[in-house]
């Protein structure tokens, strides 16, 4: 049975690498889907790929900075005008990465990986739950990307690490308060994952960190949409400030 038929999902980051498997994967069980990406053509890339699904949902795709208070606000009643309501399921991958040693790193790439990541966040988080209380739904899920990093920390990503950290915390403190209006906030914290976002990466550390892997190979977008599903359904209705790791058993 599809797990989310008819129900309208907001994808952020939805252009690219996890966003775009977790649109897939929803769109796959019956979600209505709104891709929102700052690149306008990767968002129409992925709506394309999923008006090929057999769901008959309408997907659409929306360009917004999700770091811009009004970007998102205009992104917000762009999306309700489109499908006369707001998001029951938002998932939130977008993300950047501007990595430097502490000794080097400049105030600039500091605030600015700051400000997509952690305030985006917050951005979007607010506007969904606002939304959703405002139309009296009992019935939500709100899903931040955050990263394993932000828990261990990783060499030369101290803003990143900070920001994912600060991911994990924006969204447990929204599941406490949320909870009484239905609206389930969660974190996801993949490892290492094949995407555009770590192709920037040497080959010689991937390869040094699929040795470290117990499960023994890197993690497939599709890894992380299936828990992002799982976190999107009734399946998961008693989970709500959980920060769950997709990262083949990585620093266990
Ligand atoms: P990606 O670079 O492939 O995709 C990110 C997408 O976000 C891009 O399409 C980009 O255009 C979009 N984006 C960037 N800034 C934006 C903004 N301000 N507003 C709207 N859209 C914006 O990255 P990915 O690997 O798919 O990562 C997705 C999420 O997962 C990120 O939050 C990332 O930090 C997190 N994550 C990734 C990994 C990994 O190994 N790939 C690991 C842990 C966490």
């Amino acid at each position: 049975p599809l797990r989310l038929m008819r129900r309208l999902a907001m994808v952020t980051g939805g252009g690219s690498g996890i966003g775009q498997a977790v649109a897939q994967r929803l769109a796959k069980e019956g979600a209505a889907i709104a891709v929102v990406d700052l690149n306008e053509s990767a968002a129409n890339e992925t709506v394309q790929m999923l008006s090929c699904d057999q769901s008959g949902q309408k997907h659409m795709a929306f360009v917004a900075d999700i770091s811009s208070s009004e970007n998102v606000e205009k992104l917000m009643s762009q999306i309700q005008s489109c499908f006369s309501r707001p998001p029951c399921i938002s998932v939130n991958s977008a993300g950047i990465t501007r990595d430097e040693f502490l000794l080097r790193l400049t105030e600039e790439a500091f605030d600015t990986v700051l400000k997509v990541n952690l305030k985006g966040t917050f951005l979007i988080t607010q506007a969904v739950a606002r939304a959703l209380v405002a139309s009296g739904t009992s019935q939500g899920s709100i899903i931040n990307l955050g990263s394993i990093v932000g828990k261990v920390g990783n060499l030369g990503q101290i803003n990143y690490a900070a920001s994912k950290a600060g991911v994990e915390a924006l969204t447990k403190t929204a599941a406490k308060e949320l909870a009484r209006y239905g609206i389930r906030c969660n974190s996801v914290l993949p490892g290492f994952i094949n995407t555009p976002m770590t192709q920037k990466v040497p080959q010689k550390v991937l390869d040094k960190v699929a040795g470290m892997i117990p499960l023994g190979r890197l993690g497939d977008p599709s890894d992380v949409a299936d828990v992002c599903a799982f976190l999107a359904s009734d399946d998961s209705s008693y989970i709500t400030g959980a920060s769950i790791e997709v990262t083949g058993g990585l620093y266990l």
